[in-house]
């Protein structure tokens, strides 16, 4: 039997059903892909990257129950201050898209979201990358993806609209590269 996990919502205890972690009080259930990931995370004793918190986080660490820090810009990875658990984007997108605890997540609380993309200041794109990049994250046809990355060479930002949180995490990963700044913003 591993040691004890805590909610990263609400810091209770999580007991386990079927194999899964699961949370009483929020009634939150993880399945098993990150009930696994959490698992082996918090087997692993490890500092982690020694990278700059950008940001405090209301998630508890799930060894610990710090609060845990939130480690770039658009929250795909948290590392804990204490214990130096470290969050993977895996285990991060899962814990925050995937489960919803019922003692959190209000009605209406999932807004719609869109990404802010911007082109850093004297950034050297290749126009042809960028499109091509463009189009795999957003699955649109080619000439929609050229229209923006157009829209972005010349204006410095596109706002792309995504409609559900969850896929704005995703297309904010995918077009995260060099030169480019992305943002999620509610809209
Ligand atoms: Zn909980
Ligand atoms: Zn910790």
């Amino acid at each position: 039997m591993t040691e004890a996990l805590y909610c990263f919502r609400c810091g209770d205890p999580f007991t386990t059903i079927d194999g899964c972690l699961y949370c009483s009080r929020g009634d939150m259930g993880l399945s098993p892909l990150l009930t696994e990931l959490l698992v082996a995370a918090a087997a692993v004793a490890t500092r982690g990257e020694t990278l700059k918190p950008v940001e405090n986080s209301s998630f508890r660490c799930v060894r610990c129950r710090t609060f845990m820090r939130q480690m770039d810009k658009i929250g795909l990875i948290f590392q804990c201050p204490d214990c130096s658990m470290h969050y993977s984007k895996q285990i991060t997108y899962n814990m925050v898209e995937r489960h919803g605890h019922a003692k959190w997540l209000e009605p209406g609380q999932s807004a719609l979201c869109s990404v802010i993309v911007i082109r850093e200041r004297d950034a050297k794109l290749i126009p042809e990358r960028l499109a091509e990049r463009i189009q795999h994250t957003l699955k649109i046809p080619g000439h929609k993806a050229w229209q923006l990355t157009e829209e972005l060479q010349k204006v410095g930002q596109v706002v792309l609209f995504t409609g559900h949180p969850q896929d704005a995490v995703l297309v904010a990963s995918g077009l995260m590269t060099e030169g480019i700044r992305v943002e999620l913003v509610e809209t």
